[in-house]
């Protein structure tokens, strides 16, 4: 299938051109036609998949048909989870976007909001925002979507994992009943669903990836190792692999923090990634991991959510995550477009029962290797890490599989 099948304007084409895609990928194919036609859609594709693409052009297809008036009013929200997230759909309208004669603006929290606010002031058709900043500035009088057509949600589980439920609420009061609604979301919990139900109407479903499998082109292993001899064993594998960019990810700021410092005094160029850091220091980080400048990036799970880091060949998890769909969030990090990528996990006796876990939710054993040197303790015990630190934990009832709520009312850093 051609983009040229697909619908969209020469406009369009041209700039999909220029960013040098050749073939749609299976979301865009999936979900273009029926958004060009004005349906709703309830999208379950994870990052990687080019479901930022799958809704983008569509929508701006439709704005730039669709009559343009003197005072631009917002036409269309993405509302999304992140900062980083929020500026890198903006970056994708903005490219997409190229030929068209359509306005846009990214709001998200964080940062001095003047520069936002002039921007809007001036007339936008698009508006890419955080829910924080957005109901702040709805709040201010300054921004208006009563006069919004088209609404996406993107990347749904996150945004309600962050406890953004009722801002969202909040935000769909302010816009007109009739809209086009398009949801994206990587997995479908019941909170999911219900959410959906509230927002779409008569949505058409489309999916990019089986629900809560991990991608074939991933390569998975685990290692067996003790606790106190993870940062040797992932400085080994680094150094000894002689790996150029490699994504870890850890369960706390201070963990991550802790471990980059280890990396770069042994040399290995690092930089970390959460919550705690400034936008200004988390794009830094990134632009220079990007660029190859930053050899190893450390993340928290709510800090690489959504970023956009093309054919990432590794992904480490130093401590597994506590919440198994957060597995398939990170190693779907690798592998991506097609490309093959490995997913590498050091898990020490106290991870044990996330593991167990994780190979339920995923459907497969995954190999284990231990190394000679960094075998795991024999002494140590198997009982979960015991709640506490900067990450709320999942509780023993979880744990043993019962379908308890709070999964959904985690807190990230
Ligand atoms: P996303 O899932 O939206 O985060 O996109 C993941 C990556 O795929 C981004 O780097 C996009 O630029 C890229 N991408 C999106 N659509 C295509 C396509 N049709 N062909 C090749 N790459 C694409």
């Amino acid at each position: 299938m051609s983009f040229q099948s697909l619908g969209l304007s020469e406009a369009l084409l041209k700039a999909i051109s220029k960013k040098g895609y050749t073939a749609p990928s299976p979301i865009q194919q999936k979900a273009i036609p029926p958004i060009l036609k004005g349906n709703d859609i309830l999208a379950s594709a994870q990052t990687g998949t080019g479901k930022t693409a799958g809704f983008t052009l569509p929508l701006l297809h439709i704005l730039s048909e669709n009559r343009r008036e003197k005072f631009k009013p917002i036409r269309a929200l993405i509302l999304t989870p992140t900062r980083e997230l929020a500026a890198q759909v903006y970056a994708n309208v903005r490219e997409y976007g190229a030929y068209l004669d359509l306005r846009s603006a990214v709001i998200f929290g964080g940062v001095n909001q003047k520069p936002q606010v002039a921007q809007i002031k001036k007339g936008i058709d698009i508006l890419v925002a955080t829910p924080g900043r957005l109901l702040d500035l709805q709040n201010q009088g300054i921004i208006s979507l009563k006069r919004v057509d088209i609404f996406v949600l993107d990347e749904a589980d996150r945004m309600l994992d962050m406890g953004f439920l009722r801002d969202i609420e909040r935000v769909i009061k302010t816009m007109p009943d009739k809209r086009q609604n398009l949801m994206f979301s990587a997995t479908f919990s019941k909170d999911i669903k219900k959410l959906a139900h509230g927002i779409l109407n008569n949505p058409i479903q489309v999916e990019a990836t089986p629900q809560n499998t991990t991608v074939e082109a991933i390569s998975q292993k685990v290692y067996r190792v003790a606790k106190g001899l993870k940062t040797n064993l992932i400085i080994k594998l680094i150094s000894e692999g002689n790996w150029k960019q490699v994504l870890v990810f850890t369960r706390t700021k201070h963990g991550a923090n802790r471990l980059c410092e280890k990396m770069k005094k042994t040399g290995i160029s690092a930089a970390a990634i959460h919550g705690n850091k400034s936008q200004g220091a988390r794009t830094k980080a990134l632009d220079g991991f990007k660029r190859g400048s930053v050899r190893v990036l450390v993340a928290t799970d709510i800090a690489a959510r959504g970023l956009d880091i093309p054919l990432l060949p590794h992904v480490v998890n130093f401590e597994l995550p506590n919440v198994s769909e957060d597995y398939v969030h990170r190693i779907g990090r690798t592998g991506r477009a097609g490309a093959n990528g490995q997913a590498l996990s050091l898990v020490s006796a106290d991870e044990t029962t996330y593991l167990i876990d994780i190979e339920k939710l995923i459907g497969e054993k995954i190999e284990v290797e231990i190394i000679e040197g960094f075998e795991p303790d024999p002494n140590a015990s198997a009982e979960p890490i015991k709640p506490g630190g900067n990450q709320q934990r999942r509780n023993s009832n979880n744990r043993k599989g019962s379908n308890n709520k709070s999964k959904s009312r985690r807190r990230y850093n």
